[in-house]
């Protein structure tokens, strides 16, 4: 298996990116963001509650992601490997993700971080609001509140793998092809070893 993980704040393009990625090498995609927002049109008890979250720019509680990413695992047992986008945002849900993995005699092979200045970020989602249908992407305080988010929960998951060896930094801003090019290579470097 060759499990990869899709890091970056917000509007980083992790989105756009996942889907050239699976695309070209046939990874199965989690982005616990979509399975939240299934969730949500459902009308599922799990959604009405991570709604309240996800409304207001907040973390939704680590026990709700990982039992989804627990059951997304356990629904794909032929996969080749994942693409992890959006998940794990806390050091819990990294240990949470070790874990599980190690369970299927696999791990983290890569964790791809793309780096893209705060400015632009917020730019790019107040974008994304004008025709994503996203609630989260129309409010530049809830946007705020998602960055935040990153810089008090999340950016720590980079540093936890960082002690492992498995952080790549890539810049995520300019063209987007060029982009892709910068995680395949890096994906194909690790995948050689
Ligand atoms: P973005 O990366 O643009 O913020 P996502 O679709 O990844 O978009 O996430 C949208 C919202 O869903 C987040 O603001 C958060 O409330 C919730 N969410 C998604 N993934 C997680 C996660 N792994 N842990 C906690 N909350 C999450």
């Amino acid at each position: 298996m060759f499990n990869v993980i899709l890091f970056g704040p917000p509007g980083s393009g992790k989105g756009t990116q996942s889907e050239k990625l699976i695309d070209r090498y046939g990874l199965v995609h989690l982005s616990t963001g979509n399975l939240l927002r299934e969730q949500i049109s459902n009308q599922t008890r799990l959604g009405l509650e991570a709604k309240k979250f996800m409304d207001s720019g907040q973390l939704v509680p680590d026990s709700v992601v990982i039992g989804m990413i627990r059951s997304a695992i356990k629904e794909n047992p032929d996969a080749e490997g994942f693409l992890f986008d959006g998940f794990p945002r806390t050091v819990a849900q990294s240990q949470a993700l070790d874990e599980l993995l190690a369970e299927n005699h696999s791990e983290i092979n890569a964790v791809l971080a793309l780096e893209v200045s705060e400015d632009e970020l917020i730019s790019r989602l107040l974008n994304r609001g004008k025709t994503s249908g996203r609630s989260d992407d129309t409010n530049e305080q809830v946007i705020r509140a998602r960055i935040t988010e990153y810089e008090n929960k999340t950016a720590a998951v980079a540093e936890y793998y960082d002690q492992f060896g498995k952080v790549v930094k890539i810049k995520g801003e300019g063209d987007v092809e060029a982009i892709f090019d910068a995680l395949c290579n890096e994906i194909e470097a690790k995948k050689i070893v």
